[in-house]
């Protein structure tokens, strides 16, 4: 399997209760290296960017509001497989439907506060990382 690079984001559900530390331990059992990371506001102008793939959504609206409303802290993970290894790490988009001893599982509130964003494929992963990370903030 090849070393790639993802993108996360620990939510501010988690931020807010505390959970930085034991996220990114999940991460770091999984074989997923920080090799990037900073405690960001997020500006509404962001937010609508990062998620505008969603804006005819329905859960737009609330997605952005949650997203802003209080820190975010943003990551770039580097591992063999790392965009599906984090996907698994992080389990299901609903908590409900997460496996156990996923983030999702242990930590979300619901479907919109879930604790954690993941890229879901090569595309995404690049264009996610570079939206929030300039070259020379990461080191691999
Ligand atoms: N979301 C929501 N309601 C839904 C589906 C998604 O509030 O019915 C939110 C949730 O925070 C989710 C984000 O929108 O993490 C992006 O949705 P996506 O389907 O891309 O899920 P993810 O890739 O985060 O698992």
């Amino acid at each position: 399997m090849a070393l790639e690079r993802t993108f996360s984001i620990i939510k501010p559900d988690a931020v807010r209760r505390n959970l930085i530390g034991k996220i990114i331990a999940k991460f770091e059992e999984a074989g997923l290296r920080p090799i990037a990371l900073k405690k960001i506001h997020m500006t509404r102008a962001q937010a609508e960017g990062f998620y505008g793939v969603h804006k005819d959504r329905p859960f737009f609206g609330e997605l952005v509001e949650q997203m802003i409303a209080s820190p975010v802290v943003v990551q770039v993970l580097e591992g063999e497989g790392a965009i599906l290894k984090n996907r698994e790490v992080m389990g299901a988009t609903n908590p409900a439907n997460a496996a156990d001893g996923t983030i999702r599982k242990e930590f979300a509130l619901s479907i919109g506060e879930n604790s954690v964003h993941g890229s879901d494929a090569p595309e995404t992963a690049a264009e996610e990382i570079k939206f929030f990370f300039n070259d020379d903030e990461i080191v691999g």
